[in-house]
Parts: C-alpha cells; structure tokens; sequence
C-alpha cells in the first residue's frame, strides 16, 4: 500500500461505484452490454482502480481514449476487452493487435495499414465509427460506411467486432436530434442484419442515453461520467437513477492564524484582513487542479460549515476565512488539522463538481479530469481503506 506524506488526497468510494453501476444496469435493457468509459485517469479517479472495480461490478468493456491508455491498462494485468474510442495512428494498429486491444477504425489509411498486417490467429479487432451528427470522427454518408464495413470484413487480418456511432445531445432535454442520430444509425443496422454480417456489438449510448433514452443504446452503452456518481447534465431526468459521487477532495488546515489588521493574503494582497481575522491555510492548489479561475469565488467546507478561500489560489496551497465558524472553537490552534472538505460532503453541507464546475463557467466533467495524478486516491471499500495509490512515490 503506497504512503502519502501530505494530507492532500481524494477518497474513492467503491460502493458507490458499485451503486451507479447497478443502477444504470437496472435503466438498460436486461440484454445491454456495458462498457466503462475510463479515459483520463478514469475521469481523475484513478485507471487502475476503477478499471478493477468496474469489471468486478459486472461491466463486460473498458474504454480508453487513446492506445497508450489502453497499453497502460495492460501494463497492469488488466485483461479485460479494451476499446480505444479515438483515433490511432496506421503505424500502431500493429501494436494493439498485439495487445488485444480493439480500436475504432473509419479511415482508409487504417485499412490499408490492416491488410499488410501478419494474418494471424488472433486478428486485429475493430469498431468501425460512424458518425450520424456528432461530426467528430467517423464515417458519415451511408453508401461509404457500406463500403468501409464490406472491405473490413473482407480484410482476412481484420475481426470486425463491432459498429458505433456517438450522441452530442443527448444529454439535452430536446430528443429530436438524438432521436435523428438514433434513425441515421438503424439505418446502417438494419441493412447490416438485412446482410447477415456477423458483428456482435452495435453500440451507441453514453450515460446521457443510458438515463434518458436507454432503448436507443443499441447491445452495448458505454457508461462513463454516471458511474463515477455524476450526472452528465441538469437536464437528464435524474428520478430514472440514484447516482452517488464517487469522489470526496479533502485536505486539512495546516497553518493557522490572527491576522494583522491591513495584511495581505496571498500573491497580489488582493484580500486585506481585518484586524484580528482568523486565517487557516490548506494545502491544495492550482497544480492539483483546484483552479486559480475559482479564487474569491469558491467555498470549502470545515467544521460543517462554508467558509470563503480569500486571495488567490496558488500552485499549492490557498487560504480560508476562518471567521464563521471561530465561534466553535476555544483557541486558535484547535482548528489546526481541522478536516476541510473540498469537494463533497461535511455535516450538512455539500460542495459538489457541478458547483465548482459553475463557477468556472464549464462542467462536471472538466472539474474532475482536472484533479492533478498527483493527488494521492484512497480506495473505501464497505467503509475500510483497500487500496491507497500515490501516483508520485
Ligand atoms: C467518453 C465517451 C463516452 C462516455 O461519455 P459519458 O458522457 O461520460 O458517458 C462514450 N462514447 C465515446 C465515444 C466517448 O468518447
């Protein structure tokens, strides 16, 4: 078990996990395939572990954004089926096949790089992308993604596992451009069916259209910011399934004091104290990916109260005004190693991504693939500590 010597961590609820990832099963039809999204240091939970506890919760697919994601995966004995979403280079596919790691294919380069592959038992797996509207990647008109799908099954090196396309408004309350993506797609499955190719997973929704349009996720939903208790906006219908955030961001306050009247708090003074104002500093930062943006605008929570950061947020630490809640303590240094919640809750109170993510005018899902590697992650498991990874020793 790795040590972490600064009192700086995020801890993983693993039961919570395990809780959405029901959950959305319960939403999906009895028969859907489920892949966890765990691109981005597993939306900054941490790959490894979340990888783990996804397949032990019963999800068949983990999905990475890119090759090295998906090698990093492998590295550590993963061995589950792993599908690179994004793009990989012609020169690579080589490398995934000898992984076992499918990839996305919808570029005639990377058909030609998988002909001149060696024909071996086990053939290069891909997901051939279409795109009906995200215009991402993929490919987009009918005839083409016909021809794209005929050549790949006909390329002896090539396993054609599956076909995808992905929703960009599906998180929306409006269904009529899902709705259109959605028919675009059945087009090209029923023509497939009407073909008898064989391809075992046509896929198509996120956590969005796993929540509020489950019948249009085809035999697999790729589940992603939902699984870490996230949802993936305030316009999906949150009643359909009960999520818990996976992550709490705490810390402690590591120095305390009565400031002078009139001296500055952090760079640039830009926060006076008054005389006799109570200070604590924590140590979380910028670089841990608690953004300078949110300075004189963000809360954390200590001693079940809010309490205002002051100043601006630096690389490492940042300050807090202790005047609300001096009332609770006798002295000064009894709130030195006070708990400081960051993100999630304390007492009554919560502070939650979206709040955050509000703040800095962007969503939950950039607030978490911000949380720096260098956070420590705590693993909780039935309430007990399992697993502490610290990515730095
Ligand atoms: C990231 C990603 C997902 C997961 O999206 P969420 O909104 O987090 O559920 C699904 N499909 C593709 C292609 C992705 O890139």
């Amino acid at each position: 078990m790795n040590q972490y010597y600064r009192p700086t961590r995020a801890e993983i609820n693993l039961d919570a996990l395990q809780n959405n990832i029901q959950e959305l099963r319960k939403n999906l039809n009895n028969s859907t395939k489920t892949l966890a999204s765990v691109k981005a240091n597993g939306y900054g939970h941490g790959v490894i572990e979340m990888s783990k506890a996804a397949i032990k919760y019963g999800v068949d697919y983990l999905g990475v954004a890119f090759l090295d994601e998906a090698l990093q995966l492998r590295r550590a004995g993963i061995n589950a089926p792993i599908l690179v979403l994004g793009y990989v280079a012609p020169q690579y596919i080589k490398l995934a096949m000898e992984h076992d790691v499918s990839i996305a294919f919808f570029a005639e380069e990377q058909l030609v790089a998988a002909a001149s592959l060696p024909q071996l038992k086990n053939k290069l797996k891909i997901h051939i992308k279409i795109d009906t509207g995200m215009g991402r990647l993929g490919i987009a008109a009918f005839e083409n993604i016909v021809q794209f799908i005929e050549r790949a099954l006909a390329t002896p090196q090539i396993e054609v596992e599956g076909i995808f396309t992905h929703y960009s408004k599906a998180d929306e309350a409006d269904k009529a451009y899902t709705e259109q993506q959605y028919n675009k797609f059945e087009r090209i499955v029923t023509y497939v069916r009407a073909q008898n190719w064989n391809i075992p997973i046509i896929h198509a929704a996120n956590s969005a259209a796993s929540i509020d349009t489950p019948a249009w996720s085809g035999d697999m939903a790729r589940l992603g910011i939902a699984i870490y208790g996230l949802y993936p906006s305030h316009e999906v219908n949150k009643q359909a399934v009960n999520l818990q955030p996976v992550l709490t961001l705490k810390t402690e306050v590591v120095h305390v004091k009565a400031m002078h009247e009139q001296s500055g708090i952090s760079y640039g003074a830009h926060h006076i104290a008054k005389q006799q104002e109570w200070v604590g500093t924590i140590p979380i930062g910028y670089a841990d990916g608690f953004s300078r943006m949110l300075s004189g605008k963000v809360e954390v929570l200590i001693a079940g109260e809010r309490v205002k950061v002051i100043g601006n947020i630096c690389m490492d630490q940042c300050m807090i005004d202790l005047e609300p809640v001096r009332h609770m303590f006798n002295c000064i240094d009894d709130i030195l190693h006070q708990e400081v919640v960051i993100i999630g809750q304390q007492g009554e109170h919560m502070i939650t991504m979206e709040e955050i993510a509000d703040k800095l005018g962007t969503i939950n899902y950039e607030v978490a693939t911000m949380l720096a590697s260098r956070i420590p992650r705590e693993y909780k498991e039935n309430g007990k500590i399992t697993v502490v990874s610290n990515s730095i020793l």
